[in-house]
């Protein structure tokens, strides 16, 4: 798969609806079956060479609007995949402790060790969305964000670690589905809450704040991608490409066994 298309190219403009949020690659749920599974078993060999080898270090950063498909994407593309080597944190409201520190304090803190993957559910980029869509800081304070942003993924890129950013792109009728479905369904009640529907009142201005995001911090060095999300299927088939492709491209090796094991015995 050609993952380039998705990439956002560093220094263009990103106007949201021009990207598609129900593109199927033209292919079909039931064919790639496989190709999932191969994806997936590659992502645990990865994951382990990375692990074994203990160098580099691999951050995954997943934003999108509520309902955007974060839990289920880490829950089935990290399927399988030996969980003494992946973390998740998740960035929920700021506690008052976080509050009284600057944004970037408490993301810094769960930044990856050499040989693990990090999976950011939610991240610094809230100081950018949620922050910015209801005023939690004076503009002139959020909009000097981007630029910290930029210099602190360059900081931890410069040290080692490998940053994949990835945005999952739904319509705004998929949300409302997938809220209808968490009203509908009893075992999905617990992951309702009214405050979706006001946070959907906004959905205008998450776009909006979506664009700057994608357009401000698409790096070299940190590109952003943008995943068609509408079908989770295909959200899961490109995020395990580009995942793998990416860690593919690392360069790792097995680190050199013991001087004389060849041959040794054991009694
Ligand atoms: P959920 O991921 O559904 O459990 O919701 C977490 C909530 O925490 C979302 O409403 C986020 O917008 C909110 N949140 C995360 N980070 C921040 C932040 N830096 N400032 C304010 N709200 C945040
Ligand atoms: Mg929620």
């Amino acid at each position: 798969m050609d993952i380039a298309r998705f990439r956002v190219q560093p220094g263009t403009d990103v106007d949201l609806e021009d990207w598609p949020t129900d593109d199927d690659g033209g292919l079909d749920k039931d064919d790639i079956e496989d190709r999932l599974d191969d994806l997936n078993d590659e992502l645990e060999e990865l994951q382990e060479l990375l692990f074994a080898e203990g160098k580099q270090k691999v951050l995954v950063v997943i934003q999108a609007i509520d309902t955007g498909g974060k839990d289920g994407t880490i829950r089935h593309v990290f399927d399988g995949v030996n969980p003494s080597g992946v973390r998740v944190a998740a960035f929920k409201k700021p506690t008052d402790e976080e509050l009284a520190h600057d944004y970037l304090w408490r993301v810094h803190a769960h930044t990856p060790r050499s040989g693990e993957i990090t999976i950011f559910n939610r991240s610094h980029y809230e100081d950018v969305l949620v922050v910015r869509v209801h005023d939690l800081v004076p503009a002139q304070r959020w909009s000097k964000r981007y630029r910290h942003i930029r210099e602190f993924e360059k900081m931890l890129t410069d040290e080692g670690t490998t940053i994949i950013k990835l945005f999952l792109h739904i319509n705004k009728d998929e949300q409302r589905q997938r809220l209808q479905d968490r009203i509908d369904q009893p075992h999905k009640n617990w992951k309702f809450s009214f405050g979706d529907l006001a946070e959907r009142a906004h959905w205008d201005d998450y776009q909006e704040a979506f664009c700057v995001m994608l357009q401000e911090t698409s790096t070299d060095a940190a590109p952003w991608y943008v995943i068609p999300s509408d079908r989770k299927w295909y959200r899961n088939l490109v995020i395990s490409e580009i995942i793998v492709q990416t860690l593919r491209n690392l360069d790792m090796a097995w680190p050199a066994p013991e001087e004389g094991i060849a041959g040794t015995v054991v009694d």
